[in-house]
């Protein structure tokens, strides 16, 4: 059998391709690939010359089943998305089960994803956190989504388009505290990158002050914290650490 890889690709800035992701591309037979053209001007960047085969939401009941065959008759294929980790609010998954149940080799490499870059630089509890990628589009739905979340101790990690942010605050408003904390990581990895930080109430605020441009993560945690990063509270720790 072949094997399948799972190659992250960058979030926005090209320098965060892993050496070990261009190894594994140059390496494999085919490139299974969400968008061929998308993809096709990215390998090519790192002049990758390989076959591609589109694999997206509209194919894969088809698409699954041939790669499974191509994986099973000796070819290895590599799984990419538009951006990021194949598979996080991305196509993939379906064919990583597929390749589970036939008993083919699945390879995860580690890169860019921008949940757990923007997780990380957030200053909300990291040690526990929940991926929520994209809301349901009805109403209804994501208010029984988000009301399952209420009131767990843990970091809410959401993607949204920017058109929607200002919506999708507001429905939080309707399940979380106006205290909650929220970070909006805006453009992480490029040339407009920044972090907005504040309460739910204040996020609102910000989004309807400063329209929305660009590619977002939300971040809430819908326990109010002990304010973790009011400037008292930064003051005290660096004292402690002097007082040590
Ligand atoms: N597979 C990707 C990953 O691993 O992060 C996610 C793909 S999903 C279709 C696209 C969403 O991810 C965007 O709407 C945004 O919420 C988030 N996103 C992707 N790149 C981003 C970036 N550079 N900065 C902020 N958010 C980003």
């Amino acid at each position: 059998y072949g094997k399948l890889y799972l190659v992250p690709t960058p979030i926005g800035n090209l320098a965060d391709i892993t050496l070990r992701a261009l190894s594994v591309l140059k390496e494999v037979d085919l490139i299974a690939a969400e968008d061929t053209r998308h993809s096709g001007i990215l390998l090519q960047h790192f002049q990758i010359k390989k076959p591609l085969i589109s694999l997206h939401e509209h194919n894969y009941a088809q698409r699954v089943p041939e790669l499974i065959e191509k994986l099973k008759a000796g070819t290895t294929i590599a799984q990419i998305s538009d951006a990021g980790m194949p598979s996080i609010s991305d196509p993939g998954h379906e064919l990583v089960l597929a390749a589970i149940k036939a008993g083919i080799d699945v390879i995860s490499l580690p890169g860019p994803t921008a949940g757990m870059t923007a997780l990380i630089a957030s200053g909300l509890p990291a040690e526990r956190f929940a991926f929520i990628g994209f809301l349901p589009k009805k109403s209804s739905e994501q208010q029984q989504l988000l009301s399952a979340w209420q009131n767990v101790d843990a970091t809410l990690i959401f993607y949204e388009s920017p058109y929607r942010i200002q919506k999708t605050l507001s429905a939080m408003q309707e399940q979380f505290s106006e205290q909650a904390q929220v970070v909006l990581a805006r453009e992480l990895t490029k040339k407009f990158e920044s972090y907005f930080r504040g309460s739910l109430a204040q996020a609102l605020d910000f989004v309807a002050e400063n329209e929305p441009r660009g590619e977002f993560v939300i971040l809430l945690h819908p326990v109010p914290q002990e304010n973790t990063l009011s400037e008292a509270s930064i003051k005290e720790a660096v004292q402690r650490r002097i007082d040590h």
